[in-house]
């Protein structure tokens, strides 16, 4: 028998997520009379954990894919994906751009280097491009004053046939706060590229969801957005959860008691010893460590349910167990169910805030060692 931990992917909740943004997306640009963005789902990092053969099967909806490793991009194909993807980082050498023109990615075009790349090689049908403008993130892309001779560069490159559609993108710093900085961002992406033909690709999860970013383009018909984190069902946002938003939890990480013990007052829990009883207790061990992807960092208080009853973590957290508090559930014993996050349990947001790091470093760190289910 294996161990008892499992991780639940829900095909079916995943597909409830996506069709949460496009409605809000197609209510929002029905009452503006404009055309709905269209979604590239990003599915980068394993489908932020959740696996690509899933995400092309659970975002059948979507208007495109986007993710960052060649080889996951093959596998969307293999899996009868047709619709556009996007390589969110490009083209990382050369002899790459042959598989950009044989499975039809789309790619970023972030610096000089790549448009050298470009420059020196044939292809057989020509690759589309997203040239991207650093706006301020100042993470990848063109510096604004460097935009147009990079922009006139790959349209020799489109009259030559070795670049196909172009578009124009960026990225934004910080969509998921109250502050004046996204809408400055798009104030330089449109003092610089409006004059340039082609669609525009903006928004991560936090901007999709706060329509006036995407609405202050001009309206055209393929305008395109970028949500990852939300297709998941954990929520971009620190001031707002994702049931708030309507989200369903796209994983469920389970595992069950292996150990049932009463304790003293006094006694010491775990490595370090980090919690300490202050009355006589009942402890339960779990079939879960940071060797799974549990995060190390959470503390004492970190939110669980056991057997239905929603309780806590107790100090440290172990290679491949935990101890939390069974003082809130009734007759626990070996083998009864842990939700660690997602359906049933508390939300990955909340693990991931009493551990002080964000849901989508959690999603990502599911350890292959965890066997995945899927319920399609
Ligand atoms: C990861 C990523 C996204 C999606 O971001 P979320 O916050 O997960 O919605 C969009 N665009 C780019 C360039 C990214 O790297």
């Amino acid at each position: 028998m294996p161990r008892p931990i499992s991780a639940t992917i829900s095909l079916p909740f995943l597909t409830h997520n996506l069709a949460v943004i496009h409605d809000q997306l197609n209510r929002i640009s029905i009452e503006h009379n404009r055309s709905r963005p269209k979604i590239w789902a990003v599915i980068k990092a394993n489908a932020y954990g959740h696996g690509i053969e899933n995400a092309v099967k659970a975002f059948a909806q979507a208007d495109g894919l986007a993710m960052l490793d060649v080889d996951e991009a093959i596998v969307c194909r293999e899996k009868g994906w047709a619709k556009p993807i996007l390589m969110l980082e490009g083209f990382f050498n050369a002899p790459d751009i042959n598989l950009f023109s044989q499975y039809s990615l789309d790619a970023t075009v972030h610096c000089r280097d790549q448009i050298d790349m470009l420059a020196g090689v044939s292809v057989k049908n020509p690759v589309n491009v997203f040239l991207k403008l650093n706006t301020g993130m100042n993470r990848l892309g063109f510096a604004p004053e460097a935009f147009n001779a990079a922009w006139q560069r790959v349209a020799a490159l489109h009259t030559q046939g070795v670049v196909g559609d172009m578009g124009k993108m960026t990225h934004f710093a910080r969509a998921d706060e109250r502050d004046s900085l996204t809408q400055k961002q798009i104030s330089l992406l449109r003092h610089v590229t409006d004059a340039l033909p082609g669609p525009v690709s903006m928004c991560n999860s936090a901007a999709t969801l706060t329509p006036d970013y995407w609405l202050s383009l001009p309206d055209a018909p393929a305008q395109w957005v970028r949500p990852g984190i939300c297709l998941y069902g954990s929520s971009p946002f620190a001031h707002l959860s994702s049931q708030r938003l309507g989200l369903r939890p796209g994983m469920t990480l389970r595992s069950q008691l292996i150990s049932v013990r009463d304790i003293q007052a006094g006694e010491g829990v775990g490595y370090g010893h980090m919690f300490v009883a202050d009355q006589p207790m009942r402890v339960g061990v779990v079939a879960c460590g940071y060797a799974d992807g549990y995060p190390r960092h959470a503390t004492t208080g970190t939110p669980v349910v056991v057997k239905g009853v929603r309780t806590r973590l107790l100090g440290r957290v172990s290679m491949d167990m935990l101890a939390v508090d069974l003082g809130p559930v009734p007759e626990p014993s070996v083998g009864d169910e842990v939700v660690l996050w997602g359906e049933g349990g508390p939300g990955v947001d909340e693990v991931a805030v009493a551990a002080g790091t964000i849901g989508y470093e959690l999603l990502c760190a599911v350890a292959p060692r965890v066997p995945k289910v899927v319920i399609s």
